[in-house]
């Protein structure tokens, strides 16, 4: 709650991120479940702008998709109720397609600005993925992807990787559908202010997205240049599979956590 109230501060909104994936056991899926409901309504006693993500293997997609499927459901009904988003974030390509099939009963049900979804651009199915859901249509994250893929289903260059964000950006941009665009790249950040500025599209018909803490500067930068600019805030226990996740993308970044122990 501190940590996103200095965000708005900044001029930065957020997403929450209750950490937890893979869960193997019904009673903890109803325990990521009431932890929503009620970071959801601590939001609304506080007036934070933050919305949250949620991740359906948190809530059994990997035991039983008709047990994830009720569980988000609970928590969009709720943030719907509410006047709030939920954004289902992708995980591994085990689970893509199931991902995709629970995210599209839940947008049948609740509308375009209750509840959203996530794209890789390093999987070759995304350009494909990207069209077909903005047919229904839906608002998408872009990100590159963060788990450890195989050549036959991603890309293993990270030109290539970089190359199909550019392309399924322009898509979304193009979509008139407000979307997120989640990178610290800097290439990708001004590939995509060209391509609305060449377009004539609105600083405020899209949004940048970065994670807590990574590159700030181009945080600050971006809000105080009128880009509307999202945090994303990871809390809780079950943090060592996300903090592998982004020592993998960077190994500088264990250099940096041992001089950090030291200190
Ligand atoms: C808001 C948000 C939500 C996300 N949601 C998902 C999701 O649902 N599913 C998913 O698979 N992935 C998700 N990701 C992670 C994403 O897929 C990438 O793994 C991650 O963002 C790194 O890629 P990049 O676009 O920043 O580019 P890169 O090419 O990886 O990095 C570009 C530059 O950004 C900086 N940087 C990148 N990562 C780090 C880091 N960990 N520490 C310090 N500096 C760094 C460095 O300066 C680096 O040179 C999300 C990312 C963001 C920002």
């Amino acid at each position: 709650m501190t940590a996103i109230r200095d965000l708005n501060a900044r001029g930065c909104t957020a997403s929450f991120d209750h950490l937890n994936e893979s869960v193997g056991r019904v009673a903890e899926t109803e325990t990521e479940v009431r932890e929503y409901l009620d970071v959801l309504a601590r939001i609304d006693e506080t007036g934070i702008d933050s919305n949250v993500s949620i991740k359906l293997t948190q809530f059994g997609l990997e035991l039983d998709p008709e047990l994830a499927y009720r569980n988000a459901r609970r928590i969009v009904e709720d943030a719907a109720r509410r006047g709030n988003f939920v954004r289902v974030d992708m995980e591994g390509s085990s689970v893509t397609q199931a991902t995709i099939d629970v995210f599209k009963r839940l947008r049948a049900e609740f509308g375009l600005n209750d509840v959203g979804i996530v794209i890789q651009s390093y999987l070759y199915r995304t350009k494909d993925d990207a069209r077909e859901l903005l047919k229904i249509p839906a608002r998408i994250r872009l990100c590159k992807g963060a788990y450890n893929e195989s050549p036959e289903v991603a890309y293993p260059a990270k030109q290539d990787v970089d190359d199909n964000y550019v392309r399924v950006m322009k898509l979304l941009l193009a979509s008139g559908v407000y979307h997120g665009i989640a990178t610290h790249d800097p290439k990708m950040i001004d590939a995509t202010i060209d391509f609305a500025q060449r377009e004539g599209i609105g600083k405020d018909a899209f949004e940048f997205q970065m994670l807590y803490g990574i590159r700030r500067d181009l945080q600050d930068q971006l809000a105080r240049d009128g880009y509307r600019m999202r945090v994303y805030v990871p809390y809780g226990k079950h943090w060592y599979p996300y903090f592998m996740r982004r020592l993998a993308e960077r190994p500088a970044n264990i250099w940096f956590v041992w001089k950090n122990l030291w200190k």
